[in-house]
């Protein structure tokens, strides 16, 4: 299960002697032939072992975690999911297997830690939608990742049928009709409840007939009052791609009003918020444990510069490391070291679109606790 906890257990993963494989692999290409999931891994793995320099006594020991990755994706692979993340270094006893709600670039790292970075995208949970569908007596939830529809549980309560109320009166009957609606409501809502505090999700969208679903979110708990973004108009017998594609514009609008809002709180803060930008400010935050929130935007690359021993990341062209004095090294991107950073200080990490005007700072910045 893909959660905060097993990330941050992941990201505190480090061996010195041995190595890590991190296997990423999107799914659906391929779906009917399992052998060519086989063949594209065997591929993916042999080139990140030439990338690596695998050699000498390691070499053994990452060949056999590959083949392990390769009779999993043989045997045991039911290929249900749209992404899949293996963590592998038997000799240190890891073995991970996270089967993803959404597609990954397909990727394979050697090294001594996890390679995490594409996790952090999917713990997000700016991102997760909630969605039921409700009418009088029956209510569906889905959540909605990136595309993803996935129905979550079915709630049904039976409103007595006409048949069995043969002696009340119309008026009698009315009420009594009327408290099983609003019985069913409750428990969609107590469900709806439940459901946030254990998986937690970050917007709420409701359908079904107009009366029914607005007399839902009046009794919606006040949180979930604080996340909903939107109605939309589907039957609860729709099918979960019609229910997908009605709250796919509420998702959108969402979407980029959140990586607006998020932009503008860190470019032009105001009152008691307090924050930073820019490759530079963000590094100071994160090495003094201030980080509330780290912000990112998706598909940037931030060059930087790394220390060759203690790691530390500072701007480019930084020659000497000011922590240990040693050599620093040119590097392409240094976003997944800061989101790293962050969420092993329990920092949350967002990212936002490309166009909101993060770019033009560096690409990254943070919300700061004090
Ligand atoms: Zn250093």
């Amino acid at each position: 299960m893909v959660n905060r906890k097993n990330i941050m257990r992941l990201l505190q993963f480090r061996t010195d002697k041995h190595m890590v494989i991190s296997f990423y692999m999107g799914i659906g290409v391929y779906k009917s032939k399992r052998k060519a999931y086989e063949i594209e891994a065997k591929d993916i793995i042999k080139s990140a072992m030439a990338e690596a320099g695998i050699g000498g006594d390691v070499k053994e020991e990452v060949e056999a975690d590959a083949k392990r990755i390769l009779d999993f994706l043989r045997m045991d692979f039911m290929g249900r999911a749209r992404g899949l993340a293996i963590f592998a270094c038997e000799p240190e006893n890891l073995w991970q297997v996270y089967r993803l709600p959404v597609t990954v670039p397909d990727r394979c790292v050697i090294d001594h830690v996890p390679f995490v970075m594409p996790m952090l995208k999917i713990v997000d949970e700016g991102r997760r939608f909630c969605v039921v569908v409700t009418d009088k007596e029956k209510a569906r939830i889905f959540t909605l990742y990136l595309g993803e529809m996935t129905e979550r549980t079915d709630l049904f309560d039976v409103v007595p049928g006409w048949h069995k109320q043969g002696g009340w009166s119309q008026a009698r009957y009315q009420r009594h009709i009327e408290d099983h609606v609003n019985r069913h409501l409750k428990h969609v809502a107590d469900s709806l409840f439940d459901f946030y505090k254990r998986e937690g999700f970050g917007h709420l969208i409701i359908g079904g007939p107009q009366e029914i679903r607005t007399r839902l979110y009046r009794i919606l708990h006040s949180y979930l009052q604080r996340i909903f973004r939107g109605f939309i108009s589907v039957e609860v017998t729709s099918s979960a791609d019609e229910i997908a594609e009605a709250a796919s514009k509420i998702v959108e609008e969402t979407e980029s009003s959140q990586s607006r809002l998020l932009t503008q709180r860190i470019l032009e803060p105001k009152g008691q918020h307090i924050t930073v930008k820019g490759l530079k400010e963000t590094i100071g935050a994160l090495e003094e444990a201030r980080v509330h929130t780290l912000v990112l935007v998706e598909h940037e690359l931030i060059p930087g510069s790394m220390c060759t021993k203690c790691e530390k990341i500072d701007v480019p062209g930084t020659k000497v490391c000011s922590l240990c004095g040693s050599e620093m090294q040119a590097v392409d991107d240094v976003s997944e070291y800061l989101a790293r950073l962050a969420v092993g200080q329990d920092a949350e990490v967002s990212y936002v679109s490309n166009g909101f005007g993060l770019e033009r700072v560096g690409g990254v910045g943070a919300i700061l606790r004090w």
